[in-house]
Formats: C-alpha cells, sequence, structure tokens
C-alpha cells in the first residue's frame, strides 16, 4: 500500500475507532462509505453514540459515499491538503446525502502522524485541520464572520475561517476583507500561544502580534465558536502519578505573655480589666503595654478600669480580615469598637466588639458628646484569652 505523507490510507481507518468522539454522534443513525481509489471501500457505521468501521466490497444502504484518490484522502486527513479545495477541483466527491456526508466532520479526533516531537509546520497543520471538528456550531446561530490568521517567519501561513448559516469552512488563504484578522510575526509564537506556554499580553505587548478589526470577536466570540485546541502530543506523554502526602502538621506551642500582657489575661479570668498608666505623661494603656510609646519610658502602674464604658468610635464591617488568632473569617458586619472605658479619658480606648444585634443602636462620641454606654459580657469557662469577654453590649 502507498504512503503519503508517511501515512497509509488504512492507517486512517484503522486509527478512527480510537479516535471517535461519541458526543459528535449525537443523534446520528446513519452508514457512510469511502471509495478510495486503488485502496479499496469502507464502511462507517455511526448508530447510539457508538460506530463500526469495516472493509467491504459492499457500500449499499450508505446515506452517502466519498470517493477519492489514496493521496488526497490520506492529505486531508492529515491536514496536508486543503479539503474544500480537494472537494472544489473535484478530487473529492460526494455521492448521496452531503448534508449528512457533512456531519462525519465532528465525529472523529484528528488523525495525528505518530511523531517523537511535533514542529511548528506540524502544530499550525494540526490547529487549522481540527478547525471544522472543533466548531460548535449551536453558538454560530445568525452569526456571519470571516477569522484570518496571518503568521509569519519560516513555518508561517495564512488562513480564514469563516462562519456562515452555522457552517465553519477554512482556506489556506486570506480572501476578502475578514471581520478580524490576527498577525504573528512568527508563527511559533502563536503556537507556543494556542498551547499555553506564553499568554497574550506578553506577546502583544512585546509586539510581536497584532490584531486588526473586531477584536472582541477574536477574544471573546472565538473561544466560544470552538472546542479548545488539544495538544496531541500530551496525550503521548505518559501522565506521571503525582504522589500527594496530606498531613496537618500541629505545633503545640506555648509563648510567654509577658509580665503586663499576661497580668492583663490573668484579670479577664477574674472579670476585672487592667490598664497601666504612664509615669511620664499619665496616659492610661488598655490592655497594658509594657513601655509608654510616646515617652518611650517603663509603665509600672497598674490600674483596673471599667468594666463599663462609652463606645467613642464604631466601624461596621462588611469586609472581614481573617481572626488573627483562630484564621476564621468573622461573619459580616460585625461591630468593631472602641470603648473608653471607666477611669480613662481622651483616646484612652480598648477594642472589642459589640453585640451584633446592637449596631444600629450604637452612638459614637464625639468631643464632649457621650457615646452609648456598654458593659462586657463574659465568656462563662474563662480562661485569660481576649475572648473572655465575648463582646460588649448597650448598658441600659
Ligand atoms: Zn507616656
Amino acid at each position: 500500500m502507498a504512503e503519503y505523507w508517511g501515512v497509509k490510507v488504512e492507517d486512517i481507518f484503522n486509527s478512527m475507532q480510537e479516535r471517535f468522539r461519541p458526543e459528535g454522534a449525537k443523534d446520528l443513525d446513519t452508514v457512510f462509505g469511502y471509495d478510495i481509489k486503488d485502496e479499496g471501500k469502507w464502511k462507517l457505521t455511526v448508530k447510539n453514540n457508538e460506530m463500526k468501521i469495516e472493509k467491504t466490497d459492499d457500500l449499499s444502504g450508505s446515506a452517502a459515499i466519498m470517493q477519492a484518490d489514496g493521496e488526497t484522502f490520506v492529505g486531508v486527513n492529515t491536514g496536508n491538503v486543503d479539503a474544500t479545495n480537494a472537494f472544489m477541483g473535484g478530487k473529492v466527491k460526494v455521492e448521496g446525502d452531503m448534508a449528512a456526508f457533512g456531519k462525519t466532520g465532528k465525529l472523529f479526533r484528528k488523525f495525528v502522524i505518530a511523531k517523537k516531537e511535533m514542529t511548528t509546520k506540524d502544530y499550525l497543520a494540526d490547529m487549522f485541520a481540527t478547525v471544522v471538528a472543533r466548531f460548535k456550531d449551536d453558538e454560530a446561530e445568525g452569526l456571519d464572520a470571516s477569522f484570518a490568521f496571518d503568521l509569519g517567519g519560516p513555518d508561517g501561513g495564512k488562513w480564514t475561517v469563516f462562519i456562515k448559516d452555522k457552517v465553519c469552512t477554512l482556506t489556506t488563504t486570506i480572501e476578502g476583507k475578514p471581520t478580524v484578522t490576527l498577525e504573528f510575526n512568527d508563527a511559533k509564537d502563536y503556537v507556543d500561544f494556542i498551547l499555553g506556554k506564553i499568554d497574550s499580553q506578553s506577546i502583544l505587548a512585546a509586539g510581536k502580534a497584532s490584531a486588526k478589526g473586531d477584536l472582541n470577536m477574536m477574544a471573546s466570540k472565538w473561544p466560544v465558536l470552538f472546542e479548545k485546541y488539544k495538544d496531541p502530543m500530551a496525550s503521548n506523554v505518559p501522565q506521571q502519578e503525582l504522589i500527594v502526602l496530606k498531613k496537618i502538621i500541629s505545633l503545640n506551642e506555648k509563648f510567654s505573655t509577658g509580665p503586663v500582657m499576661g497580668k492583663f489575661l490573668k484579670g479577664l479570668k477574674e472579670k476585672k480589666i487592667y490598664a497601666n498608666k504612664c509615669p511620664t505623661c499619665g496616659r492610661m494603656q488598655v490592655p497594658p503595654r509594657e513601655v509608654c510609646a510616646d515617652c518611650r519610658v517603663r509603665v509600672n502602674e497598674i490600674k483596673e478600669v471599667g468594666p463599663k464604658g462609652e463606645v467613642r468610635y464604631m466601624d461596621i464591617v462588611y469586609y472581614a480580615m481573617p481572626d488573627p488568632l483562630t484564621g476564621q473569617v468573622r461573619e459580616t458586619p460585625y461591630g468593631s469598637i472602641n470603648i473608653l472605658l471607666d477611669g480613662c479619658k481622651a483616646n484612652e480606648t480598648m477594642p472589642h466588639f459589640i453585640r451584633k444585634d446592637q449596631i444600629e443602636k450604637i452612638q459614637m462620641g464625639w468631643n464632649e458628646k457621650k457615646g452609648t454606654r456598654v458593659r462586657p459580657v463574659w465568656e462563662e469557662n474563662r480562661i485569660g484569652d481576649i475572648w473572655d469577654i465575648k463582646y460588649f453590649e448597650i448598658d441600659e
């Protein structure tokens, strides 16, 4: 049997079962015949999303019979011969129901010549040869558009994909006035882009590609109209099993809060709130800190304040940060308040939260104006933690 581009006619037929796409065979119940000059005849039966191919001399019952010579048949199937040109030039003939025969285009994944590597030229041939099979006609209702590809460099070429009346056709030239034309200085960049090796932004930014016409058509409509191109080489690479080790690492850590914060947390356990008072400026810090950040002196004097006070400021939080202690995101909205506890003055406030259902009722203090009076709501089992105060609520 003769070979064309390293492929025999029977290679195409013998690989049909493997290349069959059941999703392309929906609602199809038909017999197709292939009559390949000097090679033989094959009968393709498609029914119930399944197919059968057999070499036979009897093509009776076929809805349509395709006739071609071996070179043309292999050429069309491998992307080396333009199908439309071959048909127009009479190299491919179809007897019978032409429309039914058109449906065979979606039945199979493209025939790929088994190779160790695919060149840019191989990829381009495969990408455009699969365009019609990847076309989703139900997305093309009422669309009349043409997409031109002008790809430069040593492996480049020109293609135009036409869509009209829900039919997709392809030429290996740029014809008429395309709806949009995509130009790449080097066809290799186009191949890398389609394979996802480089992104469009960096190609465009580098001035390696440009588009003319209705860009939206290329950017938004093309991806909807066509199934994504699948790299045939990707399926040849044996998938490596990923080794995953799932483990939650738990570190039982303890750290000292220090004498000052420790005193404050211990106080919460006893339902007491401690501040400390700067010996230099006299301001109260709550929670207490080891030094006064204003005066930069050690602060030793501890004083009990509150536990009641007035709200000076409140933020209603709609976008919650994760809780730094638990990593959990709080339910929004919540009211984050600064409370001026009794015994403190000016801006010597302590941050905490207001009871969820009272957010609306809170008045903020402002200058001489008093804010809403609040009291802490204590956790029953206190452990010396800031959440020993569950929240503050209005003190009525
Ligand atoms: Zn101070």
